[in-house]
């Protein structure tokens, strides 16, 4: 088996960045609406993530870093009513095959904290006491200290601290009401409070994007009356357009995507009113009837089918031009 994990780490565990995607979205399906997340060297020396969700309960602790040992496998069938993120129960094998792995935990109904540990191919399924506040911490070391071939590919510490930053900016784009927490070799990189209210929204969007996005954006919150889709966020103003490509966000029922028929309805309608081929800056968040997108094309792959692309393309694009607009002088 832990053959099997070592290979099946390489769909997942590809980079720091991915263990901390992979470790974020398990807490968020834990329920946790408080996660702090540690990490040293990019992330390839120390991950540690705590968080305050409903913890694993002590007999759990070694099946969790098990193989398919998912405890969301009846969701499976309607995973997008769900909502929940992880299906594939195999993140936590991996990553543990390519690292030094310590999962501990406590639920509300016990009264002490439990760990697991698993150093790449020995994993002891010996759970010991430890203390902890009711949740989980997940902390993983030394990423692919066993297989030197797949560490080789790791960029240099600031390009992999990237890639894990921005992994944290999308969710926490995507959850408002989370509070998140990130540290880079000690120092403070994000502290964000969970956010309720208009104001509190843009303060966080203005601590990831920077101010500047926030003064230079227009918010909108549009919803079509006959297809029940809304449309809201922040588009950058023509002022903000100077920022790099990357700066652009689409949410798809607060899942980051990337696919042609949004870009393409945002593009027109920038280009057309404002922009004249310059790159436009962008939060926005599409949200729609779930039997209407299939979000499980690839699992981490973000990409999403439209049922009807027609009628979203023109939604967004529509709304977009008339948001644009109404913004000239
Ligand atoms: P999956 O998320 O696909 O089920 P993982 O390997 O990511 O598989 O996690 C295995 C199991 O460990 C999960 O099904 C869940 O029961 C448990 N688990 C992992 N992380 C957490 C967490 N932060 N809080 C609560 N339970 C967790
Ligand atoms: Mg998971």
């Amino acid at each position: 088996p832990q053959l099997a994990n070592q290979i099946a780490a390489g769909e997942v565990v590809e980079r720091p960045a991915s263990v901390v995607k992979e470790l974020l979205e398990n807490s968020l399906d834990s329920g946790a609406n408080r996660i702090e997340l540690d990490v040293e060297q990019g992330g390839v020396k120390l991950i540690r993530l705590r968080d305050n969700g409903s913890g694993i309960e002590k007999d759990d602790l070694p099946l969790a870093l098990s193989r398919h040992a998912t405890s969301k496998i009846t969701a499976l069938e309607d995973l997008e009513a769900v909502g929940s993120l992880g299906f594939r129960g195999e993140a936590l094998a991996s990553i543990s095959s390519v690292s030094r792995l310590t999962l501990t935990s406590r639920t509300a109904a016990q009264d002490a904290a439990w760990s697991v540990s698993a150093q790449g191919r020995d994993m002891t399924t010996e759970v010991v006491p430890a203390a902890h506040p009711e949740g989980t911490t997940v902390e993983m070391r030394d990423l692919f200290f066993n297989t030197p071939a797949r560490r080789k590919f790791l960029k240099t510490e600031k390009t992999e601290f990237r890639h894990l930053e921005e992994v944290v900016k999308r969710l926490a784009l995507s959850r408002y009401d989370v509070g998140f927490g990130l540290k880079h070799n000690a120092k403070v990189v994000h502290q964000l409070r969970p956010a309720s209210t208009e104001v509190a929204r843009e303060q966080r969007l203005g601590q990831l994007l920077g101010k500047a996005f926030v003064e230079q954006s227009v918010a909108m919150d549009v919803v079509a009356e006959a297809s029940g889709l809304r449309l809201w966020g922040w588009m950058g103003l023509p002022t903000f357009s100077r920022s790099l490509p990357d700066q652009q966000y689409f949410f798809v029922n607060g899942r980051v995507i990337r696919d042609k028929v949004v870009t393409h309805a945002v593009r027109q309608a920038y280009q057309d009113v404002l922009f004249h081929g310059r790159h436009p800056a962008y939060v926005l968040y599409l949200e729609l009837d779930p039997a209407l997108v299939d979000v499980n094309v690839h699992p981490t792959k973000h990409e999403v089918r439209f049922r009807e692309s027609r009628l979203v393309h023109d939604f967004i694009f529509r709304t977009l031009y008339r948001v644009i607009a109404d913004l000239r002088p």
